[in-house]
């Protein structure tokens, strides 16, 4: 299904005064399309619809959402309609997302912020043979297909892992698939920290409230926010390593990571940070802002 194996690349400079150095898991290559830990959460959900029956799959997210284009495109490869319940009026001119996810064959319905908060699912979309996916891919199914996916790799060296928290979906899977030895941060790049904390405490299989934290004061204040600092580390780390990140995400990430490993604690410390990729996102910024 996914067109590259992921793999854990070694010794990537976190640019920072101390010179720290971390492994990355890069899940960025596994498919321009169904990109990142979004194949991952939506094996486990496409797997379901198929053992139902069900010829076509709903799904909700926003305007930029690379939910939106990696259900798309899965959706295609497997041989699913689909609908995309997106939120908001429909804008004049569509977002790449809207347009690569219109383009892999997906039904795009527009509903207002209000009956997108309350999941309504309009008349007009036939609900029946469908399988509903949550927004983001969150809940336990999404989580497990991470936790699968971190059953390829042998963590036990490492001692610390980070990576990005949008629905906190991945998180819940990292940590509920980890070794009690690795100690997980979360950077949530939306601002609303207490829902997003509660929502991967609701996910984890076990208590492991000392094995995990939250960073708060990376998210550039709010979802797909960017000031020019994020965007000159992007370049420098891109320069450095040779590794493309998004703005939403894995930017603001490895940025968190850069700064908060810039301290002697961490030296001597085996960091692995989960480049969740979301390079599709970058084509909502001006061009030019990015030199890749
Ligand atoms: C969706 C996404 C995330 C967030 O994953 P959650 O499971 O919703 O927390 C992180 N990074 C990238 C690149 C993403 O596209």
């Amino acid at each position: 299904m996914i067109l590259q194996e992921p793999y854990i690349q070694k010794a990537v400079d976190l640019l920072n005064y101390r010179n720290a150095y971390a492994d990355v898991m890069r899940l960025d290559v596994v498919d321009p399309v169904i990109s990142g830990n979004k194949w991952f959460k939506l094996k486990n959900y496409l797997a379901l619809a198929r053992e139902a029956g069900s010829r076509s799959i709903i799904t909700f997210g926003g305007p930029y959402s690379n939910h939106i284009v990696a259900t798309a495109g899965a959706c295609k490869e497997m041989g699913f309609s689909c609908t995309g319940i997106i939120r908001g009026e429909a804008p004049v001119t569509f977002s790449h997302t809207l347009l690569q996810a219109q383009s892999l064959g997906m039904d795009l319905v527009f509903i207002s912020r209000q009956d997108y908060r309350d999941k309504k699912i309009p008349g007009k979309v036939n609900q029946a043979a469908a399988y509903i996916i949550p927004e983001g891919g969150y809940g336990t199914e999404g989580a497990a297909g991470i936790s699968e996916l971190l059953r390829m790799f042998d963590l036990t060296a490492y001692s610390h892992l980070f990576c990005a928290v949008g629905t906190g979906t991945m998180m819940a899977g990292l940590i509920n698939a980890s070794p009690s030895s690795l100690y997980i941060t979360g950077i949530p790049v939306l601002k609303s920290l207490p829902g997003i904390a509660g929502a991967v405490s609701d996910l984890l299989l076990h208590n492991k409230a000392e094995n995990f934290e939250f960073a708060d004061g990376f998210h550039f204040n709010g979802y797909a926010k960017y000031n020019p600092a994020l965007i000159s580390f992007m370049n420098d780390f891109y320069i450095a390593n040779n590794i493309p990140t998004d703005f939403v995400y894995t930017g603001k990430l490895f940025y968190a990571v850069s700064q908060i490993t810039n301290d002697p604690l961490f030296t001597g410390k085996k960091i692995l940070v989960v480049h969740s990729g979301g390079l599709q996102g970058n084509l909502s910024l001006p061009a030019g802002t990015l030199m890749f």
